[in-house]
C-alpha cells in the first residue's frame, strides 16, 4: 500500500504572447515597486527596456548580471539591488540560472546573511520572501514552479540545489514565444533536461501517482517535439509543446525529486563545464539500463506508456535522440585520466543519488565514467 502527499502552490498562466499580461498580473497582487532580474542577453536584445516601459513604472530597477550557474556573489548583488529599490515584488525573466538566482535573492534580501551561509548549510532558509513572478525563457528547468534554487560557490567548488517552500514563485508566466530565440544546441540540451526530469521523477524512490501521470505527459511531448524544434527553432507549435513539457515535468519532479543523472550532472558541470541539460543527458540512458539490470520494473511500464516495447528500447531511443539532436554522448574530447575520473566519482556522491531506485555505488560510477571517457 502506498502513501503520498501532493501540493503545488504556484499559479500558472500559460500561452504564447502571455508575457504582455505581466502588468495586469502585477496589479492583481498589488505590487508597486518591482525589481526585474535577468541576464545580459535580454538587455542586448532590447527585451528588458520593453518590459520596463510596458510596466508603467511598476518595475523600478533591474539586475541583469546573472550568468549561467549563478554564483552566490551574484545572488548577494541581486539582493542589494532589491534592498536599495525597497522592492515589494520581483520579476525573474530568463533561463533556469536567472530564475534560481532571483528566487533565492527574493528570500535572502529580507534577511542579512550572505547567500553562501545558506548554501553551506550554516543557516536555515528563511520563510519570508518577496512575491516573485517567474517568466522562463528556456524550455528546460521547470524552475518557474519548483521550490528549488541551484546556486554555485565557484571559489569553493560547490554547485548544489537548495530547497525551501519560500522559493516557490507566486506566479509562473509561461510564454513559449520567449523561447524562439534559444540557439539550436541550447534547445537540445534544455529539452533533455525536461526529459530527465520526467524520467527521473517516474523512477525516483519517491514516485507517486499524480507525478507519474505528469511525467508520462511531459516525456511524451518531448519525444514528439524535441527533434522538430532542434531542426527548426522557429517552429512555434513545437516550441509551445516543449514549453508545456517543461512546466509539466517541473511539476512531475518537484516532489519525487531528481536522482542519479542529476546527481552526476552537478559534478560534470562543475568539473568539466558541461551545460546543465547536456550533463544530465550524458548519463540518463546509461542509468536507465543500470536500473533495469537491477530490477526496476517501473521503467518497463514507463516505456510502454510512451509506446516502446520495454525499458531497453526506451534507453536506445534516448541514445538515438541524443545523437540526432547533437547532444554529447561521451567524454573522449576531455582525455580524462584516472585522477579526473576519481574526482568525478567523488563529486557525484550527491544526496539526489539516494533517490535513485537502485543503489549506485562508487564502483558503478567509476565504471560508467570510465566507459564514457572512451566514448564519443
Ligand atoms: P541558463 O539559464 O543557464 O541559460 C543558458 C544561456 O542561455 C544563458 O547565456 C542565457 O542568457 C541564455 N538564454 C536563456 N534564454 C534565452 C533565450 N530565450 N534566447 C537566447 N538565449 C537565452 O540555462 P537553463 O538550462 O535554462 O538553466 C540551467 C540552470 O538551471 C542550471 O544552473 C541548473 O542547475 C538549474 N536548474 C534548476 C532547476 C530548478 O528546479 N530550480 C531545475 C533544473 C536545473
Amino acid at each position: 500500500m502506498e502513501t503520498w502527499n501532493y501540493a503545488q502552490p504556484v499559479r500558472i498562466v500559460f500561452g504564447a504572447g502571455k508575457v504582455k499580461s505581466l502588468p495586469d498580473e502585477i496589479k492583481k497582487f498589488g505590487g508597486r515597486r518591482g525589481v526585474l532580474v535577468t541576464s545580459p542577453s535580454f538587455v542586448k536584445r532590447g527585451v528588458v527596456q520593453q518590459l520596463v516601459s510596458d510596466s508603467g513604472g511598476l518595475l523600478v530597477d533591474v539586475y541583469s548580471s546573472v550568468s549561467p550557474n549563478p554564483d552566490v556573489r551574484e545572488c548577494d548583488a541581486c539582493c542589494e539591488v532589491m534592498r536599495r529599490a525597497q522592492a515589494d515584488f520581483v520579476v525573474a525573466m530568463g533561463g533556469g540560472s536567472v530564475l534560481d538566482c532571483a528566487k533565492a535573492a527574493a528570500v535572502f534580501a529580507l534577511a542579512e546573511a550572505p547567500a553562501s551561509a545558506y548554501l553551506n548549510g550554516s543557516l536555515p532558509i528563511p520563510a519570508r520572501h518577496l512575491p516573485l513572478i517567474a517568466v522562463p525563457t528556456t524550455a528546460g528547468t521547470g524552475s518557474e514552479i519548483t521550490c528549488v534554487s541551484v546556486l554555485s560557490d565557484h571559489e569553493r567548488g560547490i554547485k548544489a540545489p537548495l530547497s525551501a517552500d519560500s522559493f516557490y514563485p507566486t506566479l509562473a508566466l509561461v510564454d513559449s514565444q520567449l523561447t524562439l530565440s534559444v540557439p539550436r544546441h541550447l534547445t537540445a540540451c534544455t529539452g533533455f533536461d525536461v526529459l530527465c526530469h520526467a524520467t527521473e521523477a517516474y523512477w525516483s524512490r519517491w514516485h507517486q501517482p499524480i507525478c507519474d501521470a505528469l511525467a508520462v505527459h511531459a516525456a511524451r511531448l518531448v519525444l514528439a517535439n524535441l527533434q522538430a524544434v532542434v531542426n527548426d527553432g522557429s517552429n512555434a507549435v513545437a516550441r509551445d509543446h516543449m514549453a508545456e513539457a517543461s512546466v509539466i515535468a517541473g511539476l512531475a519532479f518537484t516532489q519525487p525529486k531528481t536522482t542519479s543523472a542529476h546527481a552526476c550532472s552537478y559534478a560534470l558541470t562543475r568539473l568539466l563545464d558541461i551545460p546543465h541539460g547536456e550533463a544530465c543527458a550524458l548519463t540518463i540512458d546509461h542509468f536507465m539500463r543500470i536500473n533495469l539490470e537491477h530490477g526496476c520494473e517501473r521503467i518497463d511500464t514507463f516505456a510502454r506508456l510512451l509506446g516502446y516495447a520495454d525499458g531497453y528500447a526506451l534507453a536506445d531511443a534516448y541514445t538515438a535522440l541524443k545523437r540526432a539532436t547533437g547532444v554529447r554522448c561521451g567524454l573522449t574530447s576531455y582525455h580524462l585520466d584516472e585522477e579526473q575520473i576519481e574526482a568525478l566519482v567523488k563529486a557525484s556522491q550527491h544526496p539526489n543519488l539516494k533517490n535513485n531506485p537502485v543503489e549506485i555505488t562508487p564502483d558503478m560510477l567509476h565504471a560508467l565514467y570510465e566507459r564514457l571517457s572512451r566514448e564519443d
